[in-house]
């Protein structure tokens, strides 16, 4: 019986289907083993678990997962010329990889994966081009319900993103890390030479794993994306001057969470911002 192990190598699928990479569609791809059972061991253990990949290309990291031991993996891929490759991984793999072409962006990923009948929650992981995966990880970061349907996210970045991502109060911080440190545990795992890629790219990337809190202190998500959309819109001003976009007095308010007005957003903790998101919401 054939199986992963008998796919041919990566390098040899792109050559006889002429997968030329598309600059358009962010692609560059992981050839490299070691690397993608790596980010498949870092994101595990997945033995027994269901995972959604996006981005999957000829799938590398695809392998990965499925030689990981994960139970099924769903594949959002928006360029059809994979679909081939991707097939031979599915019957290697014992009919364990679905593929939905489709915009990741604009996917439905609850429905998709109830229509498949995976296990919620599922672990997230993808090597996307870095504006789609930062659009992505506010849309996930964002699900209206939380706990959510999935249990953790490792993602590739741009180095300067996973640093904005995990940063403490100072020049990064800003309202992806308050997004992602309110709802899970970010971290960075490693960085990835951009030699790696196929073709490499000009940055270098870092693999960061988010882990989901099932219980982050409450907090109005509109109100919370308001007063940071605020804050950090204007994030050279003091808090009294960069919160009157709000529509409200902002020194009563800031003063009510024990926040300085004469702070900057980047000087804010994350707990307090949450503060400020309730008292904004109870504001007349
Ligand atoms: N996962 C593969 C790997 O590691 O070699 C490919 C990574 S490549 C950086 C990004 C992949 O995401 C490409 O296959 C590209 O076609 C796909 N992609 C780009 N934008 C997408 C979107 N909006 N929705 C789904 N897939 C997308």
């Amino acid at each position: 019986m054939s199986g992963l192990d008998d796919l041919p190598p990566l390098r040899e699928v792109i050559g006889a289907q002429n997968l030329i990479a598309k600059k358009s569609l962010g692609q560059n791809f992981l050839l490299d083993l070691n690397l993608t059972g790596r980010i498949a061991r870092e994101a595990g253990p997945l033995a027994g678990r269901d995972v959604l990949e996006i981005g999957p290309g000829p799938g590398g990291l695809t392998r990965a997962l499925l030689a990981e031991g994960a139970n099924r993996v769903l594949a959002i891929e928006r360029d059809d010329r994979f679909l081939p490759a991707l097939a031979d991984i599915n019957t290697a793999s014992g009919n364990r990889l679905i593929v939905e072409p489709a915009d990741a962006l604009g996917a439905d990923e609850p429905a998709l994966l109830a229509r498949h009948g995976l296990k919620t929650p599922v672990t997230i992981v993808a090597n996307l081009p870095y504006n789609v995966g930062t659009a992505l990880l506010v849309k996930w970061l964002t699900q209206p319900v939380w706990p959510t349907w999935f249990s953790s996210m490792t993602l590739m970045f741009q180095r300067e993103v996973a640093e904005r991502i995990v940063a403490a109060n100072g020049t990064d911080f800003g309202r992806l890390s308050v997004l992602a440190q309110w709802r899970t545990k970010p971290r960075m795992l490693f960085d990835v030479n951009p030699k790696a890629f196929l073709p490499p790219p000009s940055i270098t990337s870092t693999v960061v794993r988010l882990d989901v809190t099932p219980d982050p202190e409450p907090a109005p998500l509109k109100m919370l994306e308001a007063v940071t959309a605020a804050g950090f819109g204007q994030r050279r001003k003091m808090l009294r001057a960069s919160l009157k976009t709000l529509g409200r007095d902002p020194i009563p308010l800031l003063e009510s969470c024990g926040i300085d007005p004469t702070t900057r957003a980047e000087q804010v903790p994350v707990t307090k911002f949450l503060a400020l998101a309730r008292a904004y919401a109870a504001s007349p």
